[in-house]
C-alpha cells in the first residue's frame, strides 16, 4: 500500500510539522557539509510555496537527553536560511509555551526550526507525553527523515498517533519508491553487489535479497569469510570466524535457489612479512598464509563489470576493498564505473560506496543514492521501519 505523500496534502495556511534529518557535521558554529539539508529542500520549498507554516524538527548528534550547546541546531537555522534565501526562525526548545507562541506568529510560507529533539530523553524513549506535546504544534505531520525511520522515536512514530495525517516528504517518498521497487517488483536481471568489512552487518540483506536477486557479487573483506568457509586459504585477510557456518549456509541457499553467487577469483594482496609495501595479484586458492587480501583483483573487477553491464537493476552497498588507501581503491572504482555505465536502474547505499562514487565523480550517474545507513539495510532486509509503518496509508 502506498503512503500518503506531502503532495496529497492541502497545506495552504496550515502549520505542518516536518521531521527532517539535519544531523550534519558542525565545526566552530558552522555547518561543514550541507548535503542532508539540501536533500530535503524540495520538501521544504514545496511546503513554503503551498503556503504552509513550516515547523522543522531534527536530532543532531547524541546529546543523550541533556541540553548541550555543542549539539544545538542554531547553526543549521543559519545555513538553511542561506540555502532558502529566506528567514528561518529558531526556538531554543522543541516543545512548550514559547514554541507554541512562535508557531502562532509564523506567517504563511514561514519557516521555524526547533532546537534538537534529543535534548529531551523522551524523544528516543518514544514517550507519549512528549509525543503529544510535539503533536500540539500542528495537525499535519510530514516525515522526510528516512535515515531515522528505523527508530521508533517520538518524532518519527509517537507523534503520528496524535495528528490528523502523517505523510511522506519527497525525499522519504523517493527512498520508498526505489527501495520498495527492489523488493516488490525488481527489474531483471537484478544484480546485487555487496562489500565492506563484515558479513554480520549485512546478513539480513543477503538473506532477503537471495530470494529476489539474479546475481549476488561479493567483494570487500566480507568475501574472505565466505572463501574461508569453503576451505580456501585467506592468509591474514580480515575474517569473521564466528560467521563461517552462516556464510556456508548462505552459499548453499543461493545454490538451492539457483542464484548466481560470485566470490572474487583474484585479489590484490599485501605481504607485511616480506618487508615490501608493493601489492601483488594472486588467484583465489593461491593466497599464502602471510598475506592479506586488500581489494578484488583485475579479473574479478572485469567479471563483475560484465555482469553489471547486463543488469536492468543494480543494488550496491559496500566497498570492494580498503578503498580509502591507494592503490586498494581500484576495485571499488571499477565497480563504480560499471554501475554508472549500466543502462538499468542503479541504487547505491552505504557511506563508503557513496564516498567512492563521489571520489570518481560519478554520483550524478546513479538513479538513486540512498540517504539511510542502517535504515537502508533494514529496509532491504525486509524489516518494516517503524517511521514508515506509522505513515498514513493512501485511501484511493
Ligand atoms: P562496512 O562498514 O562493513 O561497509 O565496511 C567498510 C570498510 O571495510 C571500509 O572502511 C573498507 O576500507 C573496509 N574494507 C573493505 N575491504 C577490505 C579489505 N579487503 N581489508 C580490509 N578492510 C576492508
Amino acid at each position: 500500500m502506498a503512503k500518503l505523500s506531502i503532495g496529497d496534502l492541502t497545506l495552504e495556511g496550515q502549520p505542518v510539522f516536518v521531521r527532517v534529518d539535519f544531523n550534519v557535521p558542525i565545526e566552530k558554529g558552522k555547518v561543514t557539509d550541507a548535503t542532508r539539508i539540501r536533500a530535503t529542500l524540495p520538501t521544504i520549498q514545496h511546503a513554503k510555496q503551498s503556503g504552509a507554516k513550516l515547523i522543522l524538527a531534527s536530532h543532531l548528534g547524541r546529546p543523550k537527553g541533556q541540553r548541550n550547546p555543542k549539539y544545538s541546531l542554531q547553526p543549521v537555522a543559519a545555513k538553511l536560511g542561506e540555502l532558502l534565501n529566506a528567514p528561518v526562525r529558531f526556538t531554543d526548545d522543541c516543545v512548550g509555551g514559547e514554541v507554541i507562541q512562535a508557531v502562532r506568529r509564523l506567517p504563511v510560507g514561514g519557516v521555524l526550526l526547533l532546537e534538537n529533539l534529543r535534548f529531551h530523553p523522551e524523544e528516543e524513549k518514544n514517550g507519549e507525553t512528549f509525543s503529544r506535546q510535539l503533536a500540539e504544534l500542528a495537525d499535519l505531520y510530514v516525515n522526510d527523515a528516512f535515515g531515522t525511520a528505523h527508530r521508533a522515536h517520538a518524532s518519527t512514530e509517537g507523534i503520528t498517533h496524535f495528528v490528523k495525517g502523517a505523510a511522506a516528504g519527497f525525499l522519504m517518498e523517493r527512498e520508498l519508491n526505489y527501495l520498495g521497487r527492489v523488493l516488490h517488483h525488481p527489474d531483471r536481471p537484478l544484480v546485487v553487489i555487496l562489500g565492506g568489512a563484515k558479513v554480520s552487518d549485512k546478513i539480513g540483506v543477503i538473506e532477503n535479497l537471495l530470494k529476489l536477486a539474479d546475481s549476488i557479487l561479493i567483494g570487500g573483506a566480507m568475501a574472505y569469510t565466505f572463501l574461508k568457509s569453503e576451505g580456501y586459504e585467506v592468509g591474514t585477510s580480515l575474517v569473521e570466524n564466528d560467521q563461517l557456518d552462516l556464510a556456508r549456509s548462505l552459499r548453499e541457499t543461493a545454490r538451492a535457489l539457483g542464484v548466481q553467487f560470485i566470490l572474487p577469483m583474484d585479489h590484490v594482496v599485501l605481504d607485511p612479512s616480506s618487508g615490501s609495501t608493493d601489492p601483488s595479484i594472486v588467484a583465489t586458492g593461491a593466497i599464502s598464509p602471510s598475506t592479506a587480501g586488500m581489494d578484488i583483483g583485475p579479473a574479478t573487477a572485469t567479471r563483475f563489470s560484465e555482469i553489471v553491464a547486463g543488469a536492468r537493476m543494480v543494488v550496491w552497498n559496500g566497498p570492494m576493498g580498503l578503498f580509502e588507501q591507494k592503490p586498494f581503491d581500484q576495485g571499488t572504482l571499477s565497480v563504480a564505473r560499471a554501475v554508472a555505465g549500466c543502462g538499468g536502474i542503479t541504487i547505491v547505499g552505504g557511506g563508503d560506496s557513496v564516498a567512492a562514487l563521489h571520489q570518481a565523480g560519478l554520483g550524478e550517474s546513479m538513479t538513486h543514492i540512498s540517504t539511510g545507513g542502517g535504515a537502508t539495510l533494514e529496509f532491504l532486509a525486509g524489516i518494516e521501519l517503524p517511521g514508515v509503518a506509522a505513515l498514513t496509508e493512501k485511501t484511493e
